[in-house]
This record gives C-alpha cells, structure tokens and sequence, in this order.
C-alpha cells in the first residue's frame, strides 16, 4: 500500500496569505481552476510536497475581496500568520514566499542577458534556476541580516525605528555587508544606529523572514560602554526596558519577539 504524498498549498496576494477554512493545516482539497497565477512555485519542505501560488495585485482602488474560487478562504498579513500557523506550516509557508520572491527577480541571466530556466540539474538547491546560454546557475538570493538584544543591568536596549507605528519599541538589526562577518555586523550595527559597544556577544537562533527575501540571526550580547543615542534617521529613539515595564514590543511571529520573549522568560516574567 503506498502512502499519498500530503501536499500543502500556500496561496499569496501581495503580502497577505489566503488560508482556506479552516485554518489549520492549510491543506486545499483541490485547487480552483481558471484563475491566473503570477507565480507557481512546487517545492519540497519538511517531509511534505509543497505549492505555492501569488494572486495578482488588487487594482488600485479596488475593494479587498476574494475572487470567486476563494469564497471561502480568509486573507490575512502573512507577518501575522506567522504567529498563527503551527511551526512546520509557517515554515513550509515561508519558504514558499521566499521562492515566490525570487522568481519575480530572477527572469533573465544578470550576465548575458537570456531569459532563465528551471530545474538545473539533481543536487542544485531548490529554486536554482539555469541559464540555457551561458550555464550559470542562479541560486535563490537571501540577504542575511542580524539582530540584536542587548542586556544591561536587567534590562534590554529597545529602539524605536522611524517605520516602527507610534510607541512601538523593537531591537537593533541590519543587514550583512558585502566582505563582512556576523559579528562585525552586530558591532557595527549597534555603533551605528545606537552609539554603543558590546561584549560576550553570542549567536541565538535563525528565522527565514521573506520580505522579500531575508534570512534573520539572531544575536544576544551584553552592554560594555555608551550612553544610547539613536543616529536620528533610522533609529529615532532609544531606551532601556525592564521586564515590567516594556513598551509595545512587535508581535508574536517576529524574531525580534522570541529574542524578548526568551529574555522575559528567563527573568521569570514571561507572557
Ligand atoms: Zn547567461
């Protein structure tokens, strides 16, 4: 007797996902026909066959309703759902998006210009794609990036980034330079937008994070020396947060809130 391949399907529209009722676990009992994909991505993830499909975007102006064929599935901020979907479907998910990503920015060869194939050959990471011309292979871009949570006495360093909504309070993170290591981003990071050093810096954990095309590590270190001054364009303010008594922090899903709500945990204060 053999076992059917369960298959998982993720359907996007701009930064929401489409989740069919119910919720959990994503699974689609078939897909609705004559509908027009921007992206079809199939891909393995996590002992599953996946799908991945984008809607195209709502015309300006238009009302945020479902086409026909997904009458029933409900939209919500794929950040969001992050949060709500169990662990291995957020990251079947995830992955997903990021593939999505990547094959609306990887249509032709960055060297000679013709249009890119699929599927290079066994062995190549999933998502590779060939150029049929000059044989270069393209692999799914992901653009690391740290952060960063900074103890001091008790409390952690919060910032408040100048996209961030009104009150809202989030950790130190940047991107990975060209020629740079982890930890000389986190430093430099830290420098940059908080005027501030760091000792016993030490890695955490990852979070693939597909806006468009992130990879997060996160990063815990201790206060050495600065007064927090936030550089003013990024970061527009910045302050030392105890357990009881934090700002709004982001929201469950992020890396940012793990990284918080480990170190609230260990403090015996955790939510
Ligand atoms: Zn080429």
């Amino acid at each position: 007797m053999t076992t059917p391949v369960a298959t998982s399907l993720f359907v996007f529209r701009g930064l929401d996902i489409l989740l069919p009722p119910p919720l959990s676990p994503g699974l689609a009992p078939c897909l609705p026909s004559g509908q027009d994909y921007l992206g079809d991505h199939s891909y393995p993830c996590r002992d599953r066959a996946c799908r991945a499909l984008r809607l195209p975007p709502l015309p300006t102006g238009a009302e945020a309703i479902l086409p026909p064929a997904f009458e029933d599935w409900r939209a919500l901020p794929f950040r969001q759902a992050l949060s709500e979907l169990e662990e291995d479907e957020a990251a079947r998910a995830a992955k997903g998006l990021a593939l999505l990503n990547w094959r609306e920015v990887s249509k032709f060869c960055g060297s000679c210009g013709t249009a890119l194939v699929e599927d290079p050959a066994e062995g190549y990471a999933v998502g590779a794609r060939r150029c049929p011309a000059c044989s270069r292979i393209y692999y799914p871009r992901i653009s690391p990036a740290v952060i960063v949570l900074v103890e001091r006495e008790g409390k952690i360093l919060l910032a408040h980034n100048a996209s961030f909504p009104a009150g809202r309070f989030g950790l130190i993170a940047g991107f990975v330079e060209a020629g740079e290591g982890l930890e000389e981003t986190c430093r430099r990071e830290l420098r940059e937008e908080a005027s501030i050093e760091v000792e016993d810096l030490r890695y955490v954990s990852s979070q693939p994070w597909p806006f468009p095309d992130s990879l997060m590590l996160a990063f815990r270190a201790r206060w050495k020396a600065g007064e927090p001054r936030p550089d003013g364009v990024e970061i527009t303010e910045l302050r030392w947060g105890s357990p009881d008594d934090l700002p709004a922090i982001p929201p469950p899903g992020s890396v940012a809130r793990r990284l918080i709500d480990a170190y609230l945990a260990e403090q015996g204060a955790g939510a």
